[in-house]
């Protein structure tokens, strides 16, 4: 403890990081947590939201934040309290190994800040949700509780090269639920860095979850989740 505490601070959340054959190069420690909404169009769909025809039509994306220790590394994930509809959106989760210079940043230079990905989930109190939706509140109870977002190890970019290829995908009890290639973000990792470098100084240890595509659906205790990103990158957890 550091003198003049007077408790004790809590520990900061880590992620593993290993290489493309498995092997640990150590961790990352997790700063902040942000999230994009509606960025698949299937998804923004089977949401009731409109989803944009062209980039040009996009408009904003829509951010939220989860706290940093809502992270779970080892795939136990305990049934939230104050809901009857936990869902699961399987998501790209990208880490950032630097802070962004000072001011706005050039789509062309936001591939530099990105240390690593993983797959994550961004698990919903759906209900909740719904509900702050439709009376114009925040989403804080329906997105930002305790393990709500478990991810995999990260794998370094440089071990991954170009992403939107990559398919994203989720299993439930080894039936597939989403699955997407990443081509079909409507704002990509240099757009969202750019967007956010607007209303946020981002430093290394950020994490972004990019948002999900379609297929959303209600998770029930003793659900074995499988969420894999490629072939070298993946998440196992369970609902207890
Ligand atoms: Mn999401």
């Amino acid at each position: 403890m550091n003198s003049g505490d007077l408790i004790a601070a809590a520990a900061t959340p880590r992620i593993p990081v290993r290489d493309r054959a498995g092997n640990a190069l150590g961790s990352f420690p997790v700063r902040r947590i942000y999230c994009v909404g509606r960025n698949f169009a299937d998804h923004a769909r089977e949401m009731g939201a409109a989803a944009p025809a062209s980039k040009a039509e996009r408009g904003n994306p829509v951010f939220f934040m989860k706290p940093a220790d809502a992270i779970v590394i080892d795939g136990d994930v305990p049934y939230p309290p104050g809901t009857r509809d936990l869902h699961h959106e399987v998501e790209l989760v990208v880490a950032l190994g630097r802070d962004a210079p000072a001011g706005e940043l050039a789509v062309e230079a936001a591939s530099e800040l990105v240390f690593g990905y993983t797959v994550g989930l961004d698990l919903t109190r759906r209900d909740l949700q719904a509900a702050a939706k439709a009376k114009g509140l925040p989403w804080d109870t329906g997105k930002g509780f305790d393990h709500s977002a478990p991810v995999g190890a990260l794998l370094p970019a440089s071990d991954i090269g170009g992403i939107d290829h990559l398919q994203l995908s989720l299993d439930v009890n080894g039936q597939r639920r989403q699955q997407s290639t990443l081509d079909a973000l409507i704002w990509d990792v240099p757009d969202i860095l750019h967007e956010l470098s607007k209303l946020y100084a981002l430093r290394a240890g950020d994490l972004i979850f990019m948002g999900t595509p379609a297929g959303v659906a209600a998770l029930q205790p003793g659900d074995e989740c499988v969420a894999r990103l490629g072939d070298a990158i993946e998440l196992r957890c369970r609902i207890r």
